[in-house]
């Protein structure tokens, strides 16, 4: 079951039985990770509560909060359907490149295609934090270049860290 709230003309948030939750933490795992997702093909909230489902049972992280998720429309290439995006914060105490190729597996898992920027998703996962940590390698950048400038990604943050 999902609750929708309209914030604007394009926007509105939805809270589902998986999003917009806090988790019992329980782990020693070192890192704390904030993941942005999102996507835009098929049905994106159903993929994200499977995500959810199977990061749950990893045991190389532990989920600690996720937020409501936001539908908005997109930007850059706009002839394509609106983007629903999410913030998640879990536990991992694996180094920042290989976390960063354990989400891109986790995209091709979930069937993501990469075509052009911007283009339409199944599932796209970005690390926003890493700890406190400021990262400036070419395959990755820590916080995320764009964070500030997203309020695909600004909304969620605020509804988690309200
Ligand atoms: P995207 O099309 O947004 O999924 O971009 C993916 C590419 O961005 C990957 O090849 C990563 O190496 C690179 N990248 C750089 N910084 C980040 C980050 N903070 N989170 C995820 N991908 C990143």
């Amino acid at each position: 079951m999902y609750i929708q709230r309209r914030l604007s003309d394009s926007l509105s948030t939805i809270r589902g039985l998986r999003f917009g939750t806090v988790c019992k933490e329980k782990s020693s795992h070192r890192y704390r990770a904030t993941v942005g997702i999102g996507g835009n093909v098929g049905d994106v909230k159903r993929r994200f509560e499977h995500l959810f489902n199977y990061l749950k049972r990893d045991k190389r992280v532990e989920l600690l909060k996720t937020s409501l998720i936001l539908k908005n429309p997109p930007f850059g290439f706009v002839d394509q359907d609106d983007f629903f995006n999410s913030i998640i914060v879990l536990k991992t105490s694996m180094q920042p490149i290989l976390f960063l190729d354990y989400l891109m597996r986790l995209e091709k898992k979930f069937a993501r295609k990469r075509s052009f920027a911007n283009a339409p998703r199944t599932l796209d996962l970005d690390i926003i934090f890493f700890d406190n940590r400021i990262i400036n390698k070419p395959k990755l950048q820590v916080p995320h270049n764009e964070w500030s400038k997203r309020e695909s990604v600004l909304i969620p943050l605020t509804d988690i860290y309200r």
